[in-house]
């Protein structure tokens, strides 16, 4: 029956859209936790959580974390996947707190450094992917292997032999942020051929290849992420006016390919993941 279900994973906020890009994306604890409970109820299984300081900037502050997972808690049962790269610039300590100190199930697991939109250096660098595989093994948070490029993949192998990761893996395929790879279908396919049988995968392209990407994944049998971190238009031109308008088209198109969503703890199941 799980091979009819797909995991939906909305990213409600990230780390970059603004108010002055879109004044719908929820930036502060109260307004993600209201949105994220609002995906919830239309169909989304998994949230990825960032969080903002005062001034709505990038942040690793913990409190922040921590008030918009416990407002997401009292709400729903969603899974929660709380990122360990909320800006740049920050120390190993800063982006590892939150999930172990909060346990979520999820966390975001970078598997390697890029020129991150031909801007600056998105740094995860050997001694701290090391430290974050232990850590999240320690601490019972499952990695989501988060690929921008080839190489990763290939990061990530290396540390599944060195005990790092532990199998079986589940990847997040990030295509389209300038400094990885592009956002075509055929990158997809290579990507999804290169890890392990046995890996659960999900995938999103960024901005306007959001959708073409987001049909393939559902074709070739994966999971998809939707949210204004990745995209904040619904169509040209056209603002989603909320997180919702991604979910709510996503299970029409699931429904029309003979699929369902998967509920949270269906996700549970199909990630091998403890509640
Ligand atoms: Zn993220």
């Amino acid at each position: 029956m799980m091979e009819n279900k797909v995991i939906l994973t909305v990213a409600t906020t990230g780390a970059w859209p603004s108010k002055k890009d879109t004044p719908y994306i929820p930036l502060q604890p109260e307004e993600i936790a209201e949105e994220v409970y609002a995906c919830y109820k239309a169909g989304a299984a998994v949230a990825h959580i960032h969080v903002r300081d005062d001034e709505d900037k990038a942040s690793m502050n913990f409190e922040k974390f921590e008030k918009t997972l416990k407002l997401i808690r009292e709400k729903c049962d969603i899974v929660i996947n709380t990122t360990t790269s909320g800006g740049i610039g920050l120390t190993d300590e800063e982006r590892m707190k939150p999930f172990m100190n909060l346990k979520p199930e999820l966390a975001s697991y970078d598997c390697g450094t890029m020129n991150w939109q031909n801007s600056t250096v998105f740094e995860n660098n050997p001694k701290f992917l090391e430290k974050l595989g232990l850590a999240m093994q320690e601490n019972g948070v499952k990695p989501e292997i988060e690929v921008f490029d080839a190489g990763m993949v290939y990061n990530a192998l290396y540390y599944l032999k060195k005990g790092i990761l532990k199998a079986p893996l589940h990847f997040q395929f990030v295509l389209g942020v300038p400094g990885g790879m592009t956002a075509t279908i055929e990158n997809l396919v290579f990507l999804k051929n290169l890890i392990p049988e046995g890996s659960t995968w999900s995938a999103l392209g960024i901005g306007k290849q959001h959708l073409p990407i987001l049909y393939a994944a559902l074709a070739m049998g994966g999971n998809v992420r939707v949210g204004m971190e990745d995209n904040i238009f619904y169509s040209a031109g056209q603002l989603a006016k909320s997180n919702v308008e991604f979910i709510d088209r996503t299970k029409r198109i699931v429904k029309e390919l003979g699929k369902e969503l998967a509920t949270p703890d269906e996700a549970r199941a199909i990630l091998g993941l403890k509640k």
